[in-house]
């Protein structure tokens, strides 16, 4: 027997942060951003889930159990590429430049290293700098490097979408001009390939126009919190960057990169009201931004994993994730319609699986 929808986006939302009992060969453990998994594909779409040996959630002969319940849920998980084996010339392997994230996404960040991983600026869901601590990556990535990934994770592995982004860095620009030159190479080696990237805001919004005539499809403008008491004790550093900021990036992004191209991820768990939120994330439709709303899961090496933070309620993620994704049907807003980037990939949040 299987549950239903309800149920199913239910359960979708507790395995997202109780995790599942899994053998995923695609990880990620550390590096950019709030999430912390092993990389699936459920009833045919991206998923990052937790691997958690003692969760209620087994994975076996394709399916979900919970208590010996088939939960109707088809799972696979990510095999390993082929382009993980390759190294270049000068003997970097291809796995330091760049990840496969879900199926077919390739995600790199470009430069490994933010401005603001000093321990009192830097955000504390995030663990930029913790994979090159590991040796698990390179600091910062070279145009020609992204370029020979890209063309091997496209011919060897089905890659069809790219994602860049890049630890914030000291020019006025934040480090999006570095982009510029990343998604030309791409682009030169891989024509036609969909690529998003991934800044803070710019203080010259004239690089929003450069990345797109660069050839970008899509960008994210991350913000994850809309109110200003979470942003300061949850981003000290980011959070001098004022909202007003970020409008004035989101909406020269949108006019030069068209409605529903431009995202934002919203995090959910950081303590903010969860009715403020949904509003918030309904201003940014209204802007044609998409929000990205995800469950925070304090990956390894985070000051908030330090601090013994949890993961929010699955019951609030499944209500913020259900209201948000109304709203964006209501706005005909799919992520699939961004092209590239996180939207478009889905595997971080559960807007897919509510229908959005
Ligand atoms: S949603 Fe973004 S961060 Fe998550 S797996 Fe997809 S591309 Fe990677």
């Amino acid at each position: 027997m299987s549950v239903g929808t309800e149920e199913a986006l239910a359960a979708r939302a507790e395995m997202a942060v109780y995790g599942v009992q899994v053998d995923a060969p695609v990880r990620r453990s550390k590096g950019a951003g709030p999430s912390d998994d092993g990389h699936l594909v459920v009833d045919g779409a991206n998923a990052t889930l937790p691997i958690v040996a003692d969760s209620p959630y087994q994975v076996r002969d394709g399916a979900v159990f919970r208590n010996g319940l088939n939960l109707g849920l088809s799972v696979e998980p990510v095999r390993r590429p082929k382009f993980y084996d390759l190294t270049t010339a000068d003997g970097i392997p291809y796995q330091q430049i760049a990840l496969l994230h879900g199926k077919d996404v390739l995600a790199t960040t470009v430069v490994q290293t933010c401005i603001r991983y000093d321990e009192s600026t830097r955000c504390r869901f995030c663990s930029i700098e913790e994979s090159l601590r590991a040796g698990a990556t390179i600091a910062a990535k070279t145009p020609a490097q992204l370029a020979e990934v890209a063309e091997a994770a496209v011919r060897l592995d089905g890659v069809t979408q790219m994602v860049m982004t890049t630890g914030t860095t000291t020019g006025r620009d934040r480090g999006a001009r570095n982009l510029v030159r990343s998604v030309r190479a791409v682009l030169a080696a891989v024509p036609g390939l969909p690529i998003q990237v991934q800044i803070e805001p710019p203080g010259d919004l004239s690089v929003l126009t450069e990345l797109r005539d660069a050839g970008a499809t899509s960008i994210g403008i991350h913000v994850e919190s809309l109110d200003d008491a979470v942003r300061r004790k949850w981003m000290p550093g980011k959070s001098t960057v004022s909202l007003a900021e970020y409008e004035s990036a989101w909406d020269e992004a949108v006019r030069v990169f068209g409605r529903n191209r431009v995202s934002t991820y919203l995090l959910i768990g950081l303590g903010e009201d969860v009715d403020e939120l949904v509003a918030g994330a309904g201003r940014l439709i209204e802007r044609g931004v998409y929000p990205f709303v995800v469950p925070l899961r304090p990956m390894l090496g985070t000051l908030a994993r330090a601090d013994g933070v949890m993961a929010p309620d699955p019951a609030v993620v499944r209500d913020v994730t259900a209201r948000v994704a109304a709203l964006l049907a209501e706005a005909n807003m799919r992520g699939t319609d961004q092209g590239a980037g996180c939207a478009a990939c889905g595997a971080c949040s559960l807007l897919s699986a509510a229908g959005a």
